[in-house]
């Protein structure tokens, strides 16, 4: 007689700390035949710390398609598998992906254990809405391609989140300030669940002062989230000569000093340029 199938298990593991670890997935990754993790070295402190003796598997970004094949003869033959990553939920900015798709494909039984996720964490203490909102991963190393991301989310009207690493959190905010108003709302969620856990809300300018101003908001892991853009007064509206002198310093400087000028040589409000200026750009944009 044949073996009934195995299962999967997507076991989320704390972010930070090892106390944040539900009942069940300390239950399911003793039972489970084998433990599939990003980096076996790093779960092992995980397991060692819980008393588990469980096989390990490296499973990470580099080789996780060849894996998943081998693991999903495993499941055929009855073994219950249990994927964890480095930290918090698989899949969300983790390996994982080809697994979970090739082992649902295949008909096997795929059985989330929910926990800790750096991004849910950080929605849940930053105050913003969350009725809606639109996860982006990382964005882009590089500036140029990363002020086009931030340029996709100029309009966008629900809350936003991300996440960066401490090597890139000054020049992805400076980046960011270039392309927001200073006064969009923003909030810092640095090492969450950790000694250090700072969480900071914010306008953009004032985030990225502080960044700049303190090594210490420079250290450790981040999630960033950014309130959706607010709709623009409709009463109010430049000149036409305001907006042709917007569109020549557009071509120049940044949004935030193309609004400024202008405010300068035509005596606007500064506020109201840079709304004028975010649209101009966005229509650009669009036409590019
Ligand atoms: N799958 C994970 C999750 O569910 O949160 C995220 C993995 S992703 C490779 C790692 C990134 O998540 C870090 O660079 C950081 O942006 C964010 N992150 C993870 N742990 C964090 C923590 N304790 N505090 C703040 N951000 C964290």
């Amino acid at each position: 007689m044949s073996r009934a199938k195995g299962r999967l298990y997507v076991v989320a593991t704390p972010i930070g700390n090892l106390a944040d670890i539900s009942l069940r997935a300390l239950e399911v990754l003793k039972q489970v035949d084998l433990i599939a993790a990003e980096d076996t070295r790093h779960v092992k402190v995980l397991l060692n710390h819980y008393g588990i003796a469980v096989k390990t598997v490296s499973l990470h970004q580099h080789n996780e398609d060849k894996v998943a094949d081998t693991l999903l003869e495993k499941l055929a033959d009855g073994q219950n598998i249990a994927l964890v990553s480095d930290a918090g939920t698989p899949l969300l900015s983790d390996p994982g992906m080809p697994l979970v798709k090739q082992a649902k494909a295949a008909g096997f039984e795929v059985s989330p254990i929910p926990g800790p996720c750096a991004l849910i964490a950080a929605l849940s203490a930053a105050g913003l809405p969350v009725t809606r909102f639109c996860f982006e991963g990382f964005p882009p190393r590089t500036s140029g391609p990363r002020k086009a991301f931030f340029q996709n989310q100029l309009s966008n009207p629900v809350t936003w989140v991300f996440y960066e690493s401490s090597h890139r959190i000054l020049a992805c905010l400076k980046d960011m300030a270039d392309v927001l108003e200073p006064e969009r709302i923003i909030v810092i969620a640095r090492e969450i669940t950790k000694l250090h856990e700072t969480i900071v809300k914010a306008t953009l300018a004032e985030a990225l002062a502080l960044v700049e101003q303190s090594p210490d908001m420079r250290k450790g892991e981040f999630v960033v989230i950014v309130d959706g853009a607010q709709e623009k007064p409709e009463a109010e509206d430049i000149t036409p000569e305001q907006e042709k002198i917007l569109v020549l310093l557009l071509k120049q400087c940044s949004l935030k000093t193309a609004a400024e000028l202008a405010a300068q040589i035509t005596g606007g409000r500064k506020k109201l340029l840079y709304q004028a200026a975010l649209r101009l750009a966005k229509a650009a944009v669009e036409v590019e």
